[in-house]
């Protein structure tokens, strides 16, 4: 028998926590996985204000089955992820959200695809329901990141996904604090299977993602994965200053034949604004860097536990 290691990072998800355990469960319990396959279901409380702990905790005493995992504080996705991966001990691992957006049935076709030797099964969301404005703005999102960073990112492509052991062992050994996992899940390859579903509407609860934080994810993106928009930067420079050096010549030989005159305020004015706007932002991207290099040298934890029913001893991942 095969296990599965089911991941479910929850924030705040009191309101839809015990559908979706029910429909997890249900999806498990089918004869036709129960048969091959035994599970574990880990819950990952990252640092909810609501009584998320509570309902976990009631489910593990009923079920044994159910591990959990709470944080001290809210860490973030990518944190809750990662802890559940690393104390996930499945010969594969499924990682699903918690508030059923993410249709439990395809387990059934994700654990197929394994059979047939796939090490990650990845779900892609259609984007139907989505406000139009989202939508261009992802699809122009994707088109820019796919050109500034190496790993491939599609639209739709979320972190609901089969892992196999191979691919959940070399995600755990890239141990960089900050964690982009689109980008991390497509840097490790692997053969991909990619199977289709209709986006779903929240079963309840709200979503955590304002458009600040959507904002500051895209950021994420575009500088965690190589230092492109750095050189991109080098290039902008070049290019300002040959326009630049242009300039000037053209400048300096009217006054050379025409004499100085002075009615420069616009020119002064746009090209202190624009180098002035185009400097900070070169300055950020470096300090975004330089941020980077920060937190990496600190060399904190990804998260803190408060509290959890997993032994250390039965766990083969921990402190890895
Ligand atoms: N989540 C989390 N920590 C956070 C934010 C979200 O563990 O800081 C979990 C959340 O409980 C849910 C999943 O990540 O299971 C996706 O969150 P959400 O539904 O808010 O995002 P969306 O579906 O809108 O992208
Ligand atoms: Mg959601």
């Amino acid at each position: 028998m095969k296990k599965l290691s089911l991941i479910i990072p929850c924030y705040n998800e009191s309101a839809p926590l015990r559908d979706t355990y029910i429909e997890v469960k249900r999806v498990l319990e089918l004869q036709q996985i129960k048969e091959d396959y035994t599970h574990e279901i880990i819950f990952v409380n990252d640092g909810s204000k609501d009584d998320t702990l509570e309902i976990i905790e009631g489910l593990s005493f009923r079920d044994e089955s159910v591990k959990y995992i709470s944080f001290s504080r809210n860490f973030g996705k990518e944190a809750a992820m990662l802890a559940g991966l690393e104390h996930s001990t499945g010969d594969m691992s499924i990682i699903i959200d918690a508030d059923l957006q993410h249709p439990p049935h395809l387990i059934i076709d994700m654990l197929n695809f394994y059979e047939q030797g796939f090490d990650q099964v990845i779900a892609k969301r259609s984007r139907k329901g989505e406000n139009f404005f989202r939508k261009w703005v992802t699809r122009f999102y994707y088109r820019l990141i796919n050109k500034l960073i190496d790993v491939e990112l599609v639209d739709g492509i979320g972190d609901f996904r089969l892992l196999s052991r191979k691919a959940i062992n070399s995600l755990l050994s890239l141990s960089e604090y900050n964690r982009f996992s689109k980008g991390l899940f497509s840097w490790i390859g692997f053969e991909k299977k990619v199977i289709e579903y209709e986006n779903q509407e929240r079963v309840a609860g709200e979503s955590k993602w304002g458009f600040g934080s959507l904002l500051n994810y895209a950021i994420d993106g575009m500088t965690s994965f190589n230092s492109k928009p750095l050189r991109l930067l080098i290039y902008l420079g070049l290019l300002i200053t040959f326009l630049n050096v242009i300039y000037i010549s053209i400048t300096f030989i009217n006054i050379l034949i025409f004499g100085i005159d002075m009615p420069g305020y616009f020119t002064i004015i746009s090209s202190i604004l624009l180098l002035g706007g185009i400097q900070l932002i070169a300055i950020g991207v470096l300090g975004e860097y330089v941020g980077r290099i920060f937190y990496e040298v600190k060399r904190r934890p990804h998260y803190i536990v408060s509290q959890t029913n997993i032994s250390p001893e039965s766990d083969k991942n921990i402190n890895k």
